[in-house]
């Protein structure tokens, strides 16, 4: 096979593991402060991206933020405390290591699923079951 042909394949594969990444950009959350709280505007805009559960993400922002949470009733996400954008962000992005992408393949086609008591995080791409939360 000579350099050409090379070159070729590289450009026919690169596009399909860019719009693999792109599957999963987070937007970026949108806080308020009001009071002693901190809304989470586009929380449920960001669940649509993550396929989860509104409370178990929440569960794991309470977790990261060492604070409690509600969800209003327009779906908005509100923190007892301030906390900045980039703070929530970081707790989001941990959550979508620990509990959305698969570890093995690295996509983000995962279920959660409880298997003798445990959570598991089980990749409908490639097959493989990984504990959650890593
Ligand atoms: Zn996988």
């Amino acid at each position: 096979m000579g350099y050409e042909d090379h070159l070729d394949r590289a450009l026919e594969t690169t596009p399909d593991i860019e719009a693999t990444s792109d599957r999963l950009s987070l937007p970026d959350p949108e806080v308020r402060q009001e009071g002693t709280a901190t809304v989470y505007e586009n929380f449920q805009a960001t669940l649509d991206v993550l396929d989860r559960d509104s409370d178990h993400v929440m569960k794991h922002l309470q977790d990261e933020l060492g604070t409690s949470a509600h969800i209003d009733e327009r779906g908005r996400l509100r923190l007892t405390g301030e906390f900045r954008a980039d703070r929530i962000r970081d707790a989001m992005d941990e959550y979508v290591e620990g509990y959305v992408r698969c570890p093995e393949c690295g996509l983000p086609d995962t279920r959660i699923e409880t298997e003798h008591g445990a959570e598991i995080l089980r990749c409908t791409a490639c097959g493989a079951r990984s504990p959650t939360g890593r």
